[in-house]
């Protein structure tokens, strides 16, 4: 990256920060559940998903595959899952998705919605004003891989951002990497990370 391109990533880096508002005001309500027999009954479903703002039945189904039952959505809003889940796991399961589906990565705000760009969906923060591609299914798994500062990485560039630069998904972390172009294969050096994404310098 040369200097210039590196002072304006920092530049909007700055602005981002400064823009930072109030994300701890947007609660999503903490999942409220009962237990009836075999039956677990996430009460507050409704609350959440309204305060998320996100499709209902994408946050039923993605619930649904994460515990292997099937389910339904009874008249006042509740999520009815036809096996015994324990609490716990209903609310890691609803974290998995807020940080999959909802949160931004720079200011760790949930209040997001979903934008279309050309064909892409891409996460706005409400919050600070930064966005981020919404991750495909299969590149979750691969979540815990890491991104050390300082050292190269191979990289798929599946994306470009407003300002032309490339972006590729590396476990949890978006890299932005100036120069590169989409559909790329490039080997790029990590020069700062942030929160969940991180600059990168285009390896010759
Ligand atoms: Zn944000």
């Amino acid at each position: 990256m040369d200097e210039q391109n590196y002072l304006t990533l920092l530049k909007k880096a700055k602005t981002t920060i400064s823009k930072k508002v109030d994300s701890n005001r947007f609660q999503v309500p903490k999942p409220e559940i009962i237990m009836e027999g075999k039956i677990t009954i996430l009460k507050n479903f409704k609350d959440i998903v309204d305060t998320i703002n996100r499709d209902k039945e994408h946050i039923y189904k993605y619930l649904l595959k994460q515990f292997g039952v099937s389910g339904d959505i009874d008249e006042s809003g509740r999520l009815i899952l036809k096996g015994k889940i324990l609490e716990e796991n209903v609310e890691k399961a609803i974290n998995e998705y807020l940080r999959i589906y909802v949160q931004c990565y720079e200011c760790g705000s949930y209040d997001t919605e979903l934008v279309k760009q050309n064909r892409n969906e891409l996460v706005h923060c409400k919050a600070c004003g930064a966005e981020r591609p919404l991750f495909a299914k299969r590149e979750i798994k691969s979540a815990e891989e890491k991104v050390e500062e300082g050292k190269e990485y191979e990289v798929t560039i599946t994306d470009v951002n407003r300002d032309g630069d490339g972006v590729a998904i590396k476990g949890e972390y978006t890299i932005i990497i100036p120069g590169a172009k989409k559909g790329e294969k490039v080997r790029v050096k990590i020069e700062k990370i942030k929160k969940n994404y991180a600059i990168g310098q285009l390896v010759k």
